[in-house]
């Protein structure tokens, strides 16, 4: 009896303890931080419910490869193409959404703190002739995905800027895209983003989106 009451205890501390490889980082602003233009619901939802649904199926996914145990995000999504095949759909679907859902967090920030310094508006209008011109392309690649899916700006390895969307959960970090490059810009096209503020109208999601946008963070992955 004794015995078994040790090793329930060893069980359930060993459940109660083990860490899970990969964890949401907390929102880096409140839910309702946004209003109005993304609601204070879609933030909780998108945040505790589909955010967290892929982290935890990436763990979980995970636990079947213990040589993947100390690997990052990154390096998992670099080498989705080398990763076992039982695994590699999980890893591109939950992987990816957690490596999207971590960096489009920090690409949002309360209306009064979304300023574009001078210098990022030269830098934008150097590369496509005037700022709203770079809204207005990054908005028609936004609306022109069918289905899910993100857009992107990104600075690709020959250090030029470029706009384009993937679908589902993928993104430019994956060996199986081909479209290398560093995230710059992110924004979520999923309806669970949008549709409860919105509903099928996603471009005006888009247009809400510029009054949000971490300038400051998007300059300084420009930049560096
Ligand atoms: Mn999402």
């Amino acid at each position: 009896m004794k015995k078994q009451i040790i090793l329930s205890i060893i069980l359930l501390s060993s459940t109660l303890f083990s860490f899970a490889q990969f964890s949401q980082s907390p929102l880096p602003f409140k839910y309702n931080a946004l209003e109005p233009f993304i609601d204070s619901v879609t933030m909780y939802i998108h945040f505790n419910n589909h955010h967290a649904s892929y982290v935890a199926n990436l763990n979980k996914a995970l636990e079947k490869s213990p040589d993947l145990k100390n690997k990052s995000i990154e390096y998992l999504l670099q080498n989705l193409s080398k990763l076992p095949a039982d695994i590699q759909t999980v890893v591109r679907n939950n992987g990816g959404g957690h490596y999207n859902h971590t960096f489009f967090w920090t690409m949002l920030t309360p209306a009064n703190k979304s300023k574009m310094s001078p210098k990022l508006e030269s830098v934008l209008t150097q590369n496509y002739g005037s700022v709203e011109k770079f809204k207005t392309d990054f908005e028609k690649v936004a609306l022109s995905r069918f289905g899910s899916g993100w857009a992107w700006l990104i600075k690709s390895e020959d250090g030029k800027l470029k706009m384009f969307s993937t679908p589902n959960q993928d993104n430019s970090l994956m060996d199986i895209i081909k479209i290398p490059g560093k995230p710059i810009l992110a924004l979520d096209v999923w309806e669970h983003a949008y549709y409860l503020k919105y509903q099928s109208k996603r471009a005006e999601y888009i247009k809400a989106f510029w009054n949000v946008v971490n300038w400051d963070l998007v300059e300084k992955l420009m930049t560096e």
